[in-house]
């Protein structure tokens, strides 16, 4: 399958983004994605081990361009990242983005605000104003807000919280790193200590984690005390930039070292372990 692609060693190492032609493929290893960039030649990175989980999954998923004759029923999530070049975007340029997309399909579209890396106290409370007016612009669109566990505390404890808005739900965004399971749990509780504040609301918890994974186990735990309160965990696999860098200078052979790669099945095969269960492959989606 053809499709294109960012050499990520001119991305990373020079700041340019050089678009390419490039091949998805089924060997061996599972699903590769190649490409051959001028400058960096030859590179090749292992999506997903599961040839057949990542067949299905992109049958699933509508190209953006399909999205007007598509018949899928899943509802369409538009995310808009808030914060550019450390300032908050004006609701204008929010609302264009989300008409773009949810104007063209019949389907419920939520709307997911990224709040990215708000620093300073004054842009949380810019965040908030933003959140406050999208809400008050787009009647009947639930809105996802998703954050930093710090910056997440930091608007739940204000007066006017976007998050006292029926439709408003936060997102925590937690980079869980092996050693930090604990220091997850205590700061996830707290977070749900906060959000008693405002009636009956539920959250989500997007997980970034890489190699070498953290364990699950802590995490499990958690959610299963936390019924009809957390609603959804994402996982998504989180390559660092330090992993990446080592992977280039490590791959002057084209042979695919899973430690680095996006494959998903790695995700999953753990919470498998710390489930003890078997995880159907058909219950799971891409979201990137
Ligand atoms: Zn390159």
């Amino acid at each position: 399958m053809h499709t294109q692609t960012l050499c990520a060693q001119c991305l990373l190492l020079e700041g340019i983004k050089r678009p390419l032609d490039a091949k998805l493929e089924s060997n061996t290893h599972g699903v590769v994605l190649g490409y051959v960039c001028p400058v960096h030649r030859e590179q090749s990175t292992l999506v997903c081990s599961d040839a057949a989980f990542f067949t299905r999954i992109h049958d699933f998923s509508s190209d953006i361009e399909d999205l007007k004759t598509s018949t899928s029923s899943a509802p369409l999530i538009v995310e808009v990242d808030c914060l550019i070049n450390g300032g908050i975007i004006p609701i204008d340029v929010v609302i264009s983005q989300f008409s773009k997309f949810s104007g063209s399909t019949e389907f419920d579209s939520v709307l997911k605000l990224n709040g990215g890396t708000l620093v300073t106290l004054d842009q949380v409370l810019g965040f908030n104003e933003l959140v406050l007016c999208v809400e008050q612009a787009l009647s009947a669109v639930s809105i996802v807000v998703e954050l930093q566990f710090d910056r997440l505390m930091d608007l739940c404890r204000l007066k006017n919280s976007c998050f006292f808005k029926a439709r408003v739900y936060p997102s925590v965004v937690y980079y869980l790193k092996k050693g930090g399971e604990a220091q997850c749990n205590e700061e996830l509780s707290l977070l749900v200590e906060s959000l008693k504040r405002f009636k009956a609301l539920q959250f989500s918890i997007h997980l970034l984690v890489d190699f070498p994974y953290p364990s699950l186990d802590l995490l499990m735990e958690f959610l299963k005390r936390q019924v009809g309160v957390a609603r959804a965990l994402i996982v998504s696999r989180q390559r660092s930039i330090r992993h990446l860098l080592e992977s280039f200078s490590s791959s002057a052979s084209l042979d695919l070292d899973t430690t680095f790669s996006a494959d998903p099945i790695l995700v999953l095969e753990e919470i498998e372990r710390c489930e003890s269960v078997q995880v159907s492959r058909n219950g799971f989606c891409f979201l990137h």
